[in-house]
């Protein structure tokens, strides 16, 4: 056996003995007296005295204190309080639609005091007679149901006695329910009877106005800010229906401020709280732990709501009144089974009101107990039902109110997290893309001394053989659209092999340094262009430059060359570094091809060289 179905069974059979022991409890066999000695009783002591106990009952018969004169009335005798109309009264049997006359009668020690008479509720109809005088009377009381009208308001009567014996006579009548109640009847100095009547009305009241506070307030919570929470819709609905029957029972608040209310009107709204109830907190609880599993009582919860409020709308109160008396079983049993599962459940018991639940549970259904037990007459106490739900709703509130905290928090956290890591990401964003700025400016600059190494020959810093290829085809089109003379001149060192073979490659590194500045600081024109051609061959490329202008340069450059003076004792031609130079110049057309223009220039340059060197010639 499970430990948490311990409780649950001590709770069962604890209601089931209280059940049970109601036949025993009532089974007093004393010799009934409708008297009630209170000449020893101190009120200003002891409070209210209750005239609990036997009372005579005449059936079927509406009596006047008049007609006791008589002594052939043959009384039963009933005790109050108790429910007259159970199938067997002492052996007696008394219709629940029946009349009667109830009498009895109290010895008091001070008869001059002012008194006060509560009888909350007696049947349906009543009248009061204290000491022969009619002072009281809660709807009309007849001997069928034409003459009758049931009202459902407790009775304050105020008298002074003005003799030490008492005589109480109340004319009952129902027509309208199914049982008849006859609930305690007290006797109190009349400012205690003042003062707990009025106790009473400013209880319920406070626990109306809370409970319909609360009804409101979790009202909006779910029309407004929470639709998918279903928790409070259900606790709003549970204030509600607790607020109404507080106001409708015990005081009747409501038929106070309404005298006119119909009795039927009243007793719906004081019987449907009752009905649904329980089946609403049941759903709650299940609601607020979002328990997919499907409960039995979930099922049997949503159905009885809706049958109780078709069946108490649409039938009378003799009905709906006992359908309630074999529902409310079945509806303890289903309180018990939720509590049986909110105490074994894994999953409740993972949820962080489980505790709070099982006490709220347990709070409700002793309660409830307490109410249908009292209500039935089997055990003597106060209505508490009212208090435990309202105890139940404050928990529940401070629970709501937590859980709503906790996912605030949460959500705050997150939202701090997410914060932080949006920082920390703008942060690496705003890092990566200065590296990736830097990286750029490190690339295009490493592409730009790429394009220019590969442009450019190493040893000489001149332009390489194949930039002058490109740049030859540009001027080449350039200069054929504006019909302008292209030159080229072709320079070639003078016995440089013998140069190399004497002085070593690396002197003759350094001479081909020092020739290639030297080409490049004759040439004036921007658009002009020094290349290295080959091993120790420069090419000058002249756009709009006609011969004559050609030869002048070419000439330049061999002087210049020749008055760099340096030393070359191994050349045929001079004592010092020479150089050869072959120009040629055309003027674009169709006809002449690309490389015809460097071809001739390299001609001339070969003539020069044949003619005797360190000389410039032009191919005719
Ligand atoms: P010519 O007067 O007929 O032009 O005689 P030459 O010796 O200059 O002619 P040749 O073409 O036979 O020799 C060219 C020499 O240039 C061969 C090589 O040793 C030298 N040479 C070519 N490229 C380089 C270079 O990059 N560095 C050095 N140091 N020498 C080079
Ligand atoms: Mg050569
Ligand atoms: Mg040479």
């Amino acid at each position: 056996m499970h430990k948490n179905s311990i409780p649950v069974s001590i709770i069962f059979t604890l209601i089931l003995g209280l059940i049970f022991s109601h036949t025993f409890l009532y089974c007093e066999a004393t010799t009934p007296q409708a008297f009630f000695d209170a000449s020893n009783y101190s009120f200003d002591e002891n409070g209210i005295f209750s005239l609990k106990g036997y009372w005579e009952y005449y059936p079927n018969s509406l009596l006047e204190p008049s007609d006791f004169a008589n002594s052939d009335l043959d009384p039963k005798y009933i005790t109050i309080p108790g429910e007259l109309s159970a199938q067997q009264y002492n052996g007696e049997e008394f219709p629940a639609e029946s009349y009667g006359t109830l009498r009895t009668v109290v010895k008091l020690k001070d008869s001059a005091a002012l008194y006060g008479l509560k009888a909350k509720y007696l049947s349906s109809s009543n009248s009061i007679w204290i000491n022969g005088k009619l002072l009281s009377t809660s709807g009309v009381v007849g001997t069928n149901k034409l003459e009758y009208t049931p009202k459902y308001i407790p009775s304050e009567i105020y008298f002074v006695p003005n003799n030490e014996y008492v005589e109480i006579v109340i004319q009952i009548a129902n027509f309208h329910h199914r049982r008849i109640r006859l609930n305690e009847i007290l006797l109190g100095k009349a400012e205690q009877i003042k003062r707990f009547t009025n106790l009473g009305i400013i209880k319920e009241s406070i626990i109306f106005g809370s409970l319909i506070l609360i009804a409101i307030y979790y009202g909006i919570l779910y029309y407004f800010i929470q639709k998918r929470e279903k928790a409070s819709l259900y606790l709003a609905l549970i204030s509600l229906s607790t607020a109404i029957r507080g106001i409708i029972v015990n005081e009747r608040v409501l038929i106070r401020l309404m005298p006119n209310i119909s009795a039927k009107l009243m007793s719906k709204l004081g019987y449907l709280p009752v009905f649904i109830l329980l089946p609403l907190i049941s759903i709650y609880i299940k609601n607020l732990f979002k328990e997919n599993e499907n409960l039995i009582s979930d099922y049997l919860c949503k159905y009885v709501i809706v049958f109780s409020i078709f069946l108490v709308a649409l039938t009378s109160v003799k009905v709906y009144d006992m359908v309630f008396e074999y529902a409310q079983y079945l509806l303890i049993v289903n309180a018990l089974y939720l509590i049986y599962i909110l105490a074994t459940k894994e999953l409740f018991k993972k949820s962080k009101g489980y505790k709070i639940m099982i006490i709220c549970g347990v709070v409700l259904l002793l309660t409830a107990v307490n109410d249908l037990l009292r209500e039935f007459d089997i055990i003597n106490s106060f209505e508490l039902f009212s208090f435990g739900v309202v105890i139940f709703i404050a928990i529940q509130a401070l629970f709501l109110a937590w859980e709503f905290n906790s996912s605030y928090i949460q959500v705050q956290s997150l939202a701090n997290e997410n914060k932080s890591m949006f920082e920390k990401i703008q942060e690496l964003n705003q890092d990566l893309e200065k590296k990736i700025k830097e990286r750029t400016t490190e690339l295009q600059m490493l592409n730009k001394k790429l394009e220019q190494t590969s442009n450019l020959d190493p040893l000489t810093g001149l332009y390489n053989r194949r930039y002058f290829e490109n740049r030859l085809s540009h001027e080449w089109e350039r200069a054929y659209r504006s019909s302008l003379p292209i030159s080229v001149i072709m320079i070639d060192i003078d016995c440089f092999k013998n140069y190399n073979d004497n002085y070593g490659h690396l002197q003759g590194d350094v001479c081909l340094q020092q020739v290639a500045t030297e080409i490049q600081l004759n040439i004036q024109r921007s658009t002009d262009l020094v290349a290295r051609y080959g091993g120790e061959e420069f090419i000058v490329l002249l756009p709009e430059t006609e011969a004559s202008g050609a030869l002048v340069l070419a000439e330049k450059i061999r002087s210049s060359i020749e008055n760099l003076r340096i030393t070359h004792e191994y050349s045929h031609v001079s004592d010092v570094i020479t150089v050869s130079l072959g120009i040629n110049t055309v003027i674009v057309t169709n006809e002449i091809d690309r490389n015809d223009l460097i071809d001739k220039a390299d001609k001339g340059l070969y003539l020069a060289k044949h003619n005797g060197r360190n000389r410039v010639e032009v191919l005719a």
